[in-house]
């Protein structure tokens, strides 16, 4: 299947959020990424899937330049990410990632884990930085939280955390990678719920998940990558009911 044929043709009016082209990834002589190219449309929800080791997490990497590539180019609204015309202030300020591992400053109040980049990097004054943190807590309902240090938090709390520290900075995109693969299994839908919520405010979101229910739900497009190729993509109903490809539906098989 072509890489491009479930964006529709009017996605030549608006540049795409994210868009990557001929992308090759290799630590040493492991080749982790070969030859991806896609396209994320403003407000579109790209699902990425496929089995361990796949290069998912890489390819999100990339995206938000946390690796070097070996080949290829990467944009953001237009703009190239792997070259110099975006410092990494800029990549920060249009991409907020989410890890597996929340990654909160543990030394920090969440109060404070929400509004150290925003009064460092885009140099908001501390009460404004308060007032928009605490209305992101509000959003993902831990308000009350706001004076707890990370370590007393369970890890739900702590993930909803970390999406409410990276809204603060007021991204385009959201890119999450595995947001609930490391959250006993009660804790997971509290974390869907939040993400859920972002979908429904519009935002351009990639999701690296596990969770195929959601990502059926939610998705306008799920990718799936195989060996650092997307070998399948399309709309969820038609990857989930009648995927093309016979290694999609073995893994499918295996997931579902
Ligand atoms: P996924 O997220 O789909 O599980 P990853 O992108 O994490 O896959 O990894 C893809 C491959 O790249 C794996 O073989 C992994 O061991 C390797 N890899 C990832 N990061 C590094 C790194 N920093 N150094 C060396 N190899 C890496
Ligand atoms: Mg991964």
């Amino acid at each position: 299947m072509s890489n491009n044929e479930t964006i529709p043709s009017d996605s030549s009016a608006s540049l795409p959020a994210i868009e990557v082209r001929g992308l090759h990834k290799s630590f040493g002589s492991l080749s982790v990424l070969r030859d991806i190219s896609l396209s994320v449309r403003e407000g579109e929800v790209v699902s990425v899937i496929g089995p361990s080791g796949s290069g998912k997490s890489t390819l999100a990497r990339c995206i938000c330049r946390l690796e070097k590539i070996n080949a290829g180019e990467i944009y953001l609204y237009g703009k190239r990410t792997d070259g110099s015309s975006h410092s990494n202030r800029d990549i920060a300020r249009l991409v907020g990632m989410i890890f597996q591992q929340f990654n909160l400053f543990p030394h920090l109040s969440v109060l404070d884990n929400l509004t150290l980049s925003p009064i460092r990097i885009l140099g908001l004054s501390r009460e404004e930085a308060s007032e928009n943190a605490m209305a992101l807590l509000k959003r993902v309902g831990l308000e009350e939280k706001r004076n707890s240090r990370p370590s007393e938090l369970s890890g739900g709390q702590c993930q909803r955390v970390a999406i409410a520290r990276a809204l603060a900075m007021n991204p385009k995109i959201m890119l999450f990678d595995e947001p609930t693969s490391a959250l006993d299994p009660e804790l997971v839908g509290e974390v869907l719920d939040v993400i859920a919520g972002l979908v429904d405010s519009g935002m351009t979101m990639m999701i690296i998940t596990h969770e195929m229910m959601f990502a059926k739900e939610v998705s306008d497009r799920v990718l799936f990558m195989a060996e650092g190729n997307i070998v399948e993509q399309g709309h969820p109903k038609k990857i989930f009911s009648c995927p093309e490809l016979p290694r999609t539906q073995l893994f499918l098989q295996r997931m579902l």
